[in-house]
């Protein structure tokens, strides 16, 4: 059961209850991006039980009319098992996809994982000719060759600030340096993509920013933030922009709701004050 101060930020612990979450942003003109939690599986059956759940999921959301697409962690379908198990259960995954025309988006997790993330996308990406998205992340260094590697590919490229602590080698440290990158990144993309730019961020500069690119280079773009994170904004900016939603539900839920809380101070005193009270 998850407790109250956590429903904030996870749909539920079904898929049921996800789906009736996506019903509600559907009438807020919001689409739904589903992530059942779970990650870093070290064995295979844990893995490959959580790709034929993504795959009856993708079932179940292509027989309703909602907007809705799902968003996976590689470490969740065996990339701590083995990059070959990995591969074989997303291409597994994209197949389904495919055919029931759902779109697949690729989480990125830490800096160890980004090369095979990639490697995996593309080569789904141009299987399928599209309908698979990878997420990118501006506070790593590599990401402003990884942009202009990605911008000839078909599917869509979310550019996020990066969730991850990276060794300063190879990530830039502090909000303003990642923010600058971000900006950096979110410009090339805005310059060199003909189209799939997902801007994750909830910070009104960079949707600032992404509203000024789109103007001058005329780029589509969709707005991608956090369940529980700035709800009014994304319904208001739904009337002019294409936003979608990340809802995250299962019984995994407590160390994704950690991280969220580890974010932002005022989540932390929000959190304590449910505790004590
Ligand atoms: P920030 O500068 O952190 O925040 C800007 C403002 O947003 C804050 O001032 C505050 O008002 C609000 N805000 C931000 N976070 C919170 C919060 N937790 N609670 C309440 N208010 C908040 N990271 C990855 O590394 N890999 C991924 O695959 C990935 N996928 C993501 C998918 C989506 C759709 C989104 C929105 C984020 C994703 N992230 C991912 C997380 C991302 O890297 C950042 O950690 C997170 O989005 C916070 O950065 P920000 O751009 O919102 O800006």
């Amino acid at each position: 059961m998850i407790p109250p101060i956590a429903r904030r930020f996870v749909a539920g612990e079904h898929e049921a209850t996800a789906l009736e979450h996506a019903r509600r942003l559907d009438e807020r003109s919001v689409g739904t991006i589903l992530n059942l939690l779970g990650e870093h599986y070290d064995e295979r059956p844990p893995a490959d039980a959580d790709a034929d759940t993504y795959c009856r999921l993708i079932d179940d959301v292509a027989a309703t009319d909602l907007r809705a697409c799902v968003s996976i962690k590689p470490s969740q379908i065996g990339l701590d098992v083995s990059e070959a198990a990995f591969r074989e259960n997303l291409a597994r995954i994209t197949e389904r996809a495919a055919a029931a025309d759902v779109f697949v988006w690729l989480d990125m997790e830490d800096h160890t994982t980004t090369d095979a993330t990639l490697d995996a996308f593309e080569a789904e990406t141009r299987a399928h000719d599209g309908g698979v998205g990878v997420c990118v992340q501006a506070n790593l260094e590599r990401t402003a060759a990884d942009v202009e590697r990605l911008a000839p590919l078909p599917g869509k490229v979310r550019l996020v600030k990066g969730a991850y602590d990276e060794p300063a080698a190879i990530a830039y440290q502090g909000r303003e340096r990642v923010d600058q990158a971000y900006r950096d990144r979110l410009a090339t993309m805005f310059r060199e993509f003909d189209a799939g730019i997902a801007v994750g961020s909830h910070d009104p500069a960079m949707i600032e920013l992404a509203r000024d690119l789109h103007a001058e280079h005329g780029t589509a773009f969709e707005i991608q933030m956090l369940m529980g994170v700035r709800e009014d904004a994304q319904t208001d900016l739904a009337d002019a922009y294409d936003v979608w939603q990340y809802v995250p539900y299962g019984s995994k839920w407590l160390s994704y709701f950690y991280r969220r809380v580890a974010e932002r101070r005022a989540n932390l005193t929000f959190a304590l004050r449910a505790i004590v009270n």
